[in-house]
């Protein structure tokens, strides 16, 4: 069985045709340039669709269908993306342009279903099925990107709760009366060790007049601060940056050892730019975790870093399509 994966993120759009047993067959790479519209993003969707099929010397009709994990609170049923504002996007049905824009391009009937996902829970569902979490059946999965997301599987199923928004772990309130945050709270977990928080984070340092040696790195362009950046800036004992990757450290750690506390998970998997930027984070946060939790979910707990990296979208969005067929 053949199947189409799509991670549509808000910087760029992967796409592939992956066999059942988890094995990319072809892929593309596409920029989402979602301020280009929506119909611009599904017309990206149909050419990379098409240029991946066509690679494979599959025709469309061969597909068992298309998954797609898409950033932001997604209808799962109506496949709706409710409200993503990475992306710019407010109620788009999802599911309904892009399968009439396939229908447009293709003379023949389509009859394949499209299911359509929050991305890091379709990341999770990847690791689960094909990456490093294969084989356990109660796992959580956090992506440290530009803010922070998790999948939670308890038992062999993927957790939504009442809303469809369960596992909103980049939200949880690590610091009482911490940074003010833009879904509402105070000291959200995302704003001490997300990629974009920790670089708006250094800008407001560097113009409050913070020593550092971060603006000479990034020729005085503070836009190009990244966190690799901060990395370095760290490796060379920057003040500044290794103050914000210490308490990016001690707050990513209270919340894997809570996760853990109330989860009793067999694995917690760490993923996205953050965590490949900064090789120090996970070993310190498996330290943290191990010296600070005393109850017996500590002895059985991994924590491992994503197997499938950049892969993990577009396997866990063809591993939704597959287990319809199941
Ligand atoms: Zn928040």
């Amino acid at each position: 069985m053949f199947g189409i994966g799509v991670d549509l993120g808000a910087t760029s759009v992967r796409m592939a045709v992956v066999n059942d047993q988890g094995e990319i067959m072809s892929k593309t790479r596409r920029w989402t340039e979602s301020q280009r519209g929506v119909h611009n993003v599904i017309n990206t969707l149909v050419e990379g669709i098409k240029e991946i099929t066509e690679e494979t010397s599959l025709s469309i009709h061969e597909m068992a269908g298309i998954g797609i994990g898409a950033a932001g609170q997604v209808h799962p049923v109506t496949g709706e993306v409710i409200f993503a504002p990475n992306l710019g996007w407010e109620h788009v049905p999802l599911k309904e342009l892009l399968f009439s824009a396939l229908q447009k391009s293709n003379p023949t009937r389509l009859s394949f279903p499209i299911l359509v996902d929050n991305d890091v829970r379709v990341v999770t569902w990847g690791e689960y099925k094909y990456g490093a979490g294969k084989g356990k059946n109660t796992l959580i999965c956090i992506f440290v990107g530009s803010g922070v997301g998790s999948g939670i599987i308890v038992e062999g199923k993927l957790l939504r709760g009442r809303d469809n928004v369960a596992g909103e772990v980049g939200h949880t309130i690590v610091k009482p009366d911490g940074f003010l945050c833009n879904c509402g709270n105070k000291g959200c977990l995302e704003l001490y060790c997300g990629g974009l928080h920790l670089k708006n984070r250094t800008i407001r340092e560097i113009n409050s007049g913070r020593k550092s040696i971060v603006p000479e790195m990034v020729e005085y362009k503070l836009e190009r601060i990244t966190p690799e950046i901060l990395h370095q800036a760290q490796e060379r004992g920057d003040p500044l940056a290794c103050e914000l990757w210490n308490e990016a450290k001690h707050y990513l750690s209270i919340a894997v050892a809570n996760l853990t506390t109330i989860f009793n998970p067999e694995m917690i998997i760490l993923g996205g730019g953050v965590i490949t930027s900064c090789r120090s984070l996970l070993p310190t946060v498996v330290a943290t975790v191990k010296s600070n939790i005393h109850l017996l979910a500590r002895n059985s707990v991994e924590i491992v870093e994503s197997h499938l990296g950049d892969d993990a979208g577009v396997l866990g969005a063809a591993a939704m399509i597959f287990d319809e067929f199941k």
